[in-house]
C-alpha cells in the first residue's frame, strides 16, 4: 500500500492525464488487454527465473550434496548431468519465453500507445479550430503549435520509453515482494526497511524536478511563439530592422531553458545515485543477515541466492523511477498543457436543441445588443482587465437586400457588430434576429455558410487559386470557380498566371498583389450566393486602378443581398440605402446619405472634413472618381 502510494506522488498529474485521456485509451482496450496479458506472463516468467540456480547451488554444488543421482519427487533418481542439463536447458526455455512475453506486451503497448496518441492529437487539432475567436485572438500561435506537436510527441516517447516499462517493472516488484515474504518474511522485511527513505527522497527531488520542467516548457512554448510571430510577419520584421531585438529576445528565453534543462538532469542524475546507494545498502543488510541465518542452517545457499536475485529485481523499478522521473515529469507538463487546451470549452457554441438554418431571405434585426471583450479565456491571461462595453445598446433592423453602411472613428465597434452577427462572439446583452429568429437558435455552421464577408487584408490559403475560390462553398464544380472569379474581375488574371487557376500561391497569398488577393477572395464570397455579405473596408489600401476594379466586382457580388459595408471613406458609401453611425460602441445616427447631412450631426461633421481632403487630393490629381457600391 505504502509503496502504491510513493508511485501516486511520483506520478503527479499522470493519474489525471490517463483520466482525462480513458476514452481515446479505451479504444485501444483489446491490444492493451492482450498487452497486459503478455506482460503478466512476463512477470510469472521472471520470477521463476532464479530457481534453476537454486536448484543448481543446493543439489549440484553444495558440499554434502549427492553428485551422481538424485531422486525428485514425482520422477525418480536423475543422474546430476541429466538434471544440471535439464536446468541449463529450462533456464533457457524460461529466458526465451520470457523474451517472447515482454516483446509482446512492449509492442503492443507502445502501438496502442502510438495509437491513442494520433487520437489525442487529431482532437486538438479539431478542438483548436472550433475554439471561439476570444481565445484565439489571446493565444499564440506558436505555443499552441507546440502543443500540437511537441508536447503530444513527449507524451507518446515518454509513456512508450518510460512509463509501459515502469508499469512493468513495478507489477514484477508486487510479485517478487509477495515471494520474498513467502520464502523468508524477516529478510523480506529487513529488505523493505529501506522503502521510506525511497519514498521520501523520490517525492521530494520528483517534486523539484516538476517545478523547473513546468518552467521550461512554458518557455519552449514561448519561444515557439516568439518564432512563429516573427518568422510569421518577417516582412514587417526585416523591414522596421528588428531581427536583432527578436533574436535577444529568443536567446534568452533558449538560454533559460537551457539552465533550466540542466538543472533537470542535474536534479535526475542525483537522485540516481541517490537510489543506487540505496539498493546496494538494501542488499548488503539483507547479505548480512541472510549468511547468518545459513550458518545458522535456517536457510539453504540456494534460498539466499534466490532471495538476492529478487531483491536486486525488485529494486529495478525504484532505480528507473529515479531514472525516468525527469522524463515522467516532462511528459506530465506536456500532458497538462494539452489537456488545458482540450477542457476549454468554447464559448461560443451550437446551443442545445440547435437547427439548421433554413434559407435567409436577409433581414437582420439588433436588439439591444451589448457586448464587451473582457472574458479571460486562456490561462496564462487570467490577468486581462475587464473592458468598458465595446457595444453598447445596439439595436436597428435591416431588411432583405438592403446596403447598410457603418461609419464612425477606428476604434468605435464596427467590426466588432458585425463579428456578432457571424457569431464570432455571442452578445453579453440583447439579440440578433435574421429574419425573426435568434442566431442562437441555428447551428454555427449553418449559419455561417449564409454569410458572405469579405475582409481589408484576405487571406488566402497556400494552395491553388482554384481551391482557394472553392473554399468558398464546398462542392463547387470548376465552372462555378470560373463564374465567380468572372463576377469578382479575377477570371483575366488569374488565366495570365503561369499555371492559371491551378497557380500554386505562396502562404496567406504573399505572391500576389492587394489587389488581386482581394478580387481572389470576392470569388471566394461570390461562390457562397449567400444572401448576406459583409465587406469589412474591402479597398482600403489599394491603388486607385485596383480599387474601381475590385469595387466594380463588389457591386456585382452584392447586388439583391442583404450587405453591411463598413467603409473610412464616406464617400463609397454615398449610395447605400442606409447609413449607420457609430460612436463608442453606440448607433448615434442613421438614415440616408442625405437625411444625415440635413440632420448636420456627427455623420455630416466628418463628411465635410473628408469632403474638403478629398477635393484638395482630386485636385492635384486631377479628379479621379470613386465607385461607390
Ligand atoms: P476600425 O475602424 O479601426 O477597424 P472598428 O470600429 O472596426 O475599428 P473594432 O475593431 O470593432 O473597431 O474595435 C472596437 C474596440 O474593441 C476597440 O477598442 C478595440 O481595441 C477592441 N477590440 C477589438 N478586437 C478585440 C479583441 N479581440 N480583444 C479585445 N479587444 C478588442
Amino acid at each position: 500500500m505504502k509503496h502504491t502510494a510513493s508511485l501516486k506522488e511520483t506520478l503527479p498529474g499522470m493519474g489525471r492525464i490517463l483520466r482525462r485521456f480513458a476514452p481515446q485509451i479505451s479504444k485501444q482496450r483489446t491490444l492493451l488487454f492482450l498487452s497486459f496479458l503478455a506482460l503478466l506472463a512476463e512477470t510469472l516468467l521472471r520470477l521463476l527465473e532464479p530457481w534453476p540456480l537454486k536448484i543448481i547451488f543446493d543439489y549440484i554444488l553444495l558440499p554434502g550434496a549427492n553428485r551422481t543421482a538424485l531422486t525428485l519427487p514425482g520422477i525418480g533418481p536423475v543422474s546430476t548431468l541429466l538434471l544440471l542439463s535439464l536446468l541449463t536447458l529450462g533456464s533457457i526455455g524460461l529466458a526465451m519465453l520470457r523474451g517472447a512475453a515482454a516483446y509482446s506486451s512492449t509492442a503492443g503497448m507502445a502501438v496502442a500507445a502510438s495509437r491513442v496518441m494520433a487520437e489525442i492529437r487529431g482532437d486538438l487539432y479539431s478542438h483548436l479550430q472550433r475554439l471561439s475567436l476570444s481565445f484565439h485572438s489571446q493565444a499564440k500561435t506558436g505555443d499552441l503549435i507546440a502543443r500540437v506537436t511537441q508536447d503530444i510527441t513527449r507524451l507518446r516517447e515518454v509513456t512508450v520509453m518510460a512509463l509501459l516499462p515502469l508499469f512493468a517493472s513495478t507489477l514484477t516488484l508486487v510479485g517478487m515482494i509477495a515471494v520474498m515474504f513467502w520464502l523468508h518474511w524477516e529478510m523480506a522485511v529487513i529488505a523493505i526497511a529501506i522503502f521510506p527513505l525511497f519514498v521520501w527522497s523520490m517525492t521530494r527531488t520528483s517534486r523539484q524536478i516538476r517545478e523547473v520542467v513546468r518552467r521550461q516548457r512554458k518557455r519552449e512554448g514561448a519561444m515557439a511563439a516568439t518564432a512563429a510571430e516573427a518568422i510569421g510577419a518577417i516582412k514587417v520584421v526585416q523591414a522596421l530592422s528588428l531581427q536583432n531585438l527578436l533574436e535577444s529576445t529568443f536567446s534568452s528565453h533558449n538560454r533559460e531553458s537551457l539552465q533550466e534543462d540542466a538543472e533537470a538532469q542535474k536534479l535526475s542524475a542525483a537522485l540516481e545515485r541517490t537510489m543506487e546507494v540505496l539498493v546496494t545498502v538494501g542488499v548488503a543488510l539483507v547479505l548480512w543477515r541472510g549468511v547468518q541465518l545459513v550458518l545458522a542452517g535456517a536457510v539453504t545457499a540456494g534460498e539466499l541466492l534466490v532471495f538476492i536475485t529478487y531483491l536486486k529485481t525488485t529494486f529495478k523499478p525504484i532505480r528507473q523511477l529515479a531514472k525516468y522521473a525527469g522524463q515522467i515529469a516532462k511528459a506530465t507538463a506536456s500532458g497538462e498543457r494539452v489537456i488545458d487546451v482540450l477542457d476549454r470549452i468554447p464559448d461560443v457554441r451550437d446551443m442545445r436543441g440547435a437547427i439548421e438554418a433554413p434559407a435567409f431571405r436577409g433581414a437582420v434585426e439588433f436588439q439591444q445588443v451589448t457586448f464587451a471583450y473582457n472574458r479571460p479565456d486562456f490561462a496564462d491571461q487570467k490577468s486581462i482587465e475587464m473592458n468598458a462595453d465595446t457595444l453598447c445598446d445596439v439595436s436597428f433592423v435591416v431588411q432583405p437586400g438592403e446596403h447598410v453602411a457603418l461609419v464612425g472613428p477606428s476604434g468605435s465597434g464596427k467590426s466588432t457588430l458585425v463579428s456578432l452577427l457571424l457569431r464570432f462572439y455571442d452578445p453579453l446583452e440583447g439579440r440578433i434576429l435574421i429574419d425573426g429568429h435568434d442566431l442562437r437558435e441555428y447551428k454555427i455552421d449553418s449559419l455561417r455558410r449564409q454569410i458572405s464577408i469579405v475582409l481589408q487584408d484576405s487571406i488566402l490559403f497556400a494552395s491553388t487559386v482554384r481551391e482557394n475560390i472553392a473554399y468558398g462553398c464546398l462542392g463547387a464544380t470548376d465552372a462555378d470557380v470560373e463564374a465567380a472569379a468572372k463576377l469578382a474581375n479575377a477570371h483575366e488574371f488569374i488565366i495570365k498566371l503561369p499555371q492559371g487557376y491551378d497557380t500554386v500561391l505562396g502562404e496567406r497569398g504573399a505572391t500576389l498583389s492587394g489587389g488581386q488577393r482581394q478580387r481572389i477572395a470576392i470569388a471566394r464570397a461570390a461562390i457562397r450566393r449567400a444572401p448576406i455579405v459583409i465587406l469589412d473596408e474591402p479597398t482600403t489600401g489599394l491603388d486607385n486602378h485596383s480599387e474601381q476594379v475590385v469595387n466594380q466586382a463588389l457591386k456585382r457580388l452584392t447586388q439583391g443581398y442583404t450587405t453591411f459595408i463598413i467603409s473610412h471613406n464616406l464617400h463609397t458609401v454615398e449610395q447605400v440605402d442606409r447609413i449607420l453611425y457609430v460612436e463608442n460602441g453606440r448607433v448615434l445616427e442613421q438614415g440616408t446619405h442625405q437625411e444625415l447631412l440635413q440632420l448636420g450631426g456627427k455623420y455630416a461633421k466628418l463628411y465635410h472634413a473628408q469632403s474638403k481632403v478629398y477635393s484638395l487630393q482630386n485636385k492635384r490629381n486631377g479628379g479621379n472618381n470613386v465607385i461607390a457600391i
